[in-house]
């Protein structure tokens, strides 16, 4: 397949609803992005749903849809699908109800974690250092090297004590676009390095667990919340995660330039995007 240049309204009619990146897409960290408010009112005036499909783990979605609000996005926090909503069936799934987890990120972070049934703890508070888990959710709200170095030396220490220590990260994304062409690291990159670090002190570290796209589990968590058969698109700027993940949950995909750009052959036909869009215009 190869990609076609379109621009978001040319997109209206083809699809029963919309899934949208959030950074990159509908903001970035200087704010809301050209063309976000206005697409965002051209699926409500159509008729359509739509969510906000992310892997951002920083806020839960009433903070993201107030943050949204404050853009000029109008959005409801029943229409954000965050990663942070991935960890509940993770810790269900790999037995991890009650672990101590140590959780880098910011207060709405541990929320998620506290409600996945997590013990969770911030970098520096009582018990950080006696652990289960580690949940890598985000760059922001601690200090990223005096969290990072907690981090390894907790999770070192568990290793030693012969604990079967769980990574987890529900952002898998490396880098995020901060406005115009400035990037910056996000969890997938700390994750990275701490995996790194625990590897190196100890041989047998485990490998850290992704949640968030490209898995499939957060489309089909959107998939769901929007209602069974919906012809769907989701809208990304990052052909890893976005276009990647979309294609593999059998969904349409359409690439808007930002962290990635497209090239011929950037992607295997089967995940490259049906669309090229410059922006939401
Ligand atoms: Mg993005």
């Amino acid at each position: 397949m190869v990609p076609a240049p379109a621009r978001f309204v040319d997109l209206l009619d083809r699809y029963d609803g919309f899934l949208f990146d959030a950074y990159g897409v509908l903001v970035d960290a200087s704010g809301a992005r050209a063309g976000a408010e206005h697409a965002i009112a051209r699926v409500r005036a159509a008729g359509k749903p739509l969510r906000v499909v992310t892997n951002d783990a920083s806020r839960l979605p009433a903070t993201a849809a107030a943050r949204f609000a404050g853009l000029g996005l109008a959005i409801t926090a029943d229409e954000v699908v965050s990663s942070g909503q991935l960890l509940a069936g993770h810790v269900a799934a790999a037995g991890l109800a009650g672990a101590r987890a140590l959780v880098l990120g910011t207060a709405d972070a541990r929320a998620w974690a506290a409600r996945a049934g997590l013990d969770a703890r911030a970098p520096g508070a009582p018990g950080a250092d006696d652990l289960d888990a580690i949940v890598i959710a985000d760059d922001g709200g601690f200090s990223l090297r005096d969290g990072l170095d907690a981090a390894l030396t907790a999770g070192a220490r568990a290793l030693a004590r012969g604990r079967a220590l769980a990574l987890v990260c529900p952002n898998p994304d490396l880098v995020y676009p901060r406005g115009g062409d400035a990037h910056g690291f996000t969890a997938g990159a700390l994750a990275l390095m701490l995996e790194a670090g625990l590897r190196r002190l100890h041989p047998a570290a485990p490998a850290v667990v992704y949640l968030g796209k490209p898995a499939p589990a957060l489309f089909e968590l959107a998939r769901a919340s929007v209602g069974g058969d919906a012809r769907l698109v989701m809208v990304g700027d990052q052909l890893e995660t976005d276009i990647a993940g979309a294609r593999a949950a059998g969904l349409d995909a359409a690439l808007v330039t930002g962290v990635s750009r497209w090239t011929a052959g950037a992607a295997p036909p089967d995940r490259a995007p049906h669309w090229l869009l410059d922006d939401l215009s």
